[in-house]
């Protein structure tokens, strides 16, 4: 069985007001493996950070868990603490007791010791099935896919693109922009959204590391961080792209002002791109493309 230790940090009293440390230590030491416990005012601290590797060495501990904050916060801190006296960093894990035991808790002592202790107990189980680990290195395809072209998709992708990635917008609808086309002022500084609207799509549209998709979806994912296979399924637009200047005249021709097509058309400019018609008519006005620019309709085939 592993020799394991346990480390029960105070963070001031940000733990220790609402959790009995020196409780949460005699529980830790009841568990199966556990060799050392000890409770530290700050643990991430240098004199704490220094207990926890003199520990390691003295007692040989093959497992260690560090009751402490979040992971965001200090488990970089601790594996590199561990690595440091010969200890495999993956064989060291964080127990948050703080975020989502000691700060929740903090009227009701008893129930938060008794939850440090269970947090502890889980994450020493964790530690007993870890294996010591490898840092590789693996190369990663620099390109990114952002699904969804709303406002928030179009300024991640030129935050990516601007960065130097590759950006791939993925949009169901036949034009990207989003709810934001509906909105008339943006807040607090009621700037005008139409106008703010089409100056991102036009820097979207023209952003040589960016390309749009429109009328698309994610049809398969596949892969792992870094490295995933997005298939895109892009429904036909029944209309050739390089015939089409969006000059909306189907529309007219039924009577219909752009604001039936205010969804996908953010200004009154047309939106880029071939005009999205469709045979079932989801867009009005596709019968009379069909019928009065009959060049530019390119039937389903
Ligand atoms: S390790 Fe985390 S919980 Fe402990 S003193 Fe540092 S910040 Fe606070």
């Amino acid at each position: 069985m592993k020799k394991l230790g346990v480390f029960v940090c105070w963070c001031g009293s940000n733990i220790a007001s609402s959790v009995d440390v020196d409780k949460a230590v005699a529980g830790a030491l009841q568990l199966p493996g556990v060799v050392h416990a000890e409770n530290y005012m700050y643990m991430c601290s240098d004199p704490g950070q220094q207990k926890v590797k003199d520990t390691i060495v003295e007692k040989g501990l093959d497992g260690v868990v560090v009751a402490c904050c979040s992971p965001r916060m200090h488990e970089n801190t601790f594996r590199k603490a561990a690595a440091s006296v010969g200890l495999n960093p993956y064989l060291l894990e964080i127990a948050n007791i703080r975020e989502q035991c000691s700060w929740v808790h903090q009227n009701n002592k008893p129930v938060a010791t008794a939850k440090a202790v269970n947090i502890i107990a889980a994450t020493l189980d964790k530690v007993r099935e870890n294996l010591p680990l490898e840092t590789i290195t693996i190369q990663i395809t620099k390109r990114v896919c952002v699904v969804g072209g709303g406002i928030a998709g179009m300024m991640a992708a030129l935050d990516l693109a601007d960065a130097g990635y590759e950006v791939i917008i993925i949009e169901k609808e036949p034009a990207i922009g989003g709810h934001m086309a509906q909105i008339s002022t943006t807040f607090p500084y009621f700037q005008n959204a139409r106008q703010l609207l089409q100056e991102k799509i036009a820097a979207v549209e023209n952003h040589p590391q960016i390309k749009v998709y429109r009328h698309s979806r994610v049809a398969e994912l596949e892969g792992y961080v870094g490295n995933f296979d997005v298939s895109i399924r892009t429904e036909p637009a029944f209309v050739d792209p390089a015939k089409c200047t969006a000059c909306g005249k189907c529309l007219e021709v039924r009577g219909l002002s752009g604001g039936s097509a205010g969804r996908v058309q953010p200004g009154p400019e047309p939106p880029p791109g071939d005009f999205p018609v469709q045979p079932d008519g989801v867009l009005p006005g596709a019968g009379d493309c069909r019928r009065r620019l009959p060049a530019v309709y390119r039937r389903r085939g």
